[in-house]
């Protein structure tokens, strides 16, 4: 069970580094930005959050993107292969003392 504890990077002042070293190896680097944050609800939404959770789904720093969106907070957009809604969930879940099982991890789409 992936335990969901943030380990995020901190500068010193204690605020979570802009460039954590792990995202050098993050399969989306040379990709627009614009990929990972879809606008609004539609087919085309859909279909880019699809697309973009594919790419997570093979990035080898998924763990750690995620770790970081959740410790961070990230409101909008796909980070380690969950959308938003779905990371407010894991939010909730870890809140609540559960955390995330393997399996949830293992492909999103
Ligand atoms: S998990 Fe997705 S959003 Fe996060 S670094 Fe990898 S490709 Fe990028």
């Amino acid at each position: 069970m992936w335990s969901g504890a943030p380990e995020v990077e901190h500068d010193e002042s204690g605020l979570a580094a802009a460039a954590p070293r792990w995202q050098a190896q993050a399969a989306c680097r040379n990709l627009p930005t614009e990929l990972f944050f879809p606008i609004g609800h539609g087919p085309r939404a859909e279909a880019q959050t699809s697309l973009a959770k594919e790419i997570c789904n093979a990035c080898a720093v998924r763990e750690e993107c995620l770790a970081y969106a959740l410790a961070a907070n990230a409101r909008y957009g796909v980070f380690g292969g969950l959308a938003e809604d779905e990371r407010r969930e894991v939010r909730r879940r870890l809140a609540n003392g559960y955390g995330l099982e393997d399996s949830e991890l293992e492909e999103s789409a």
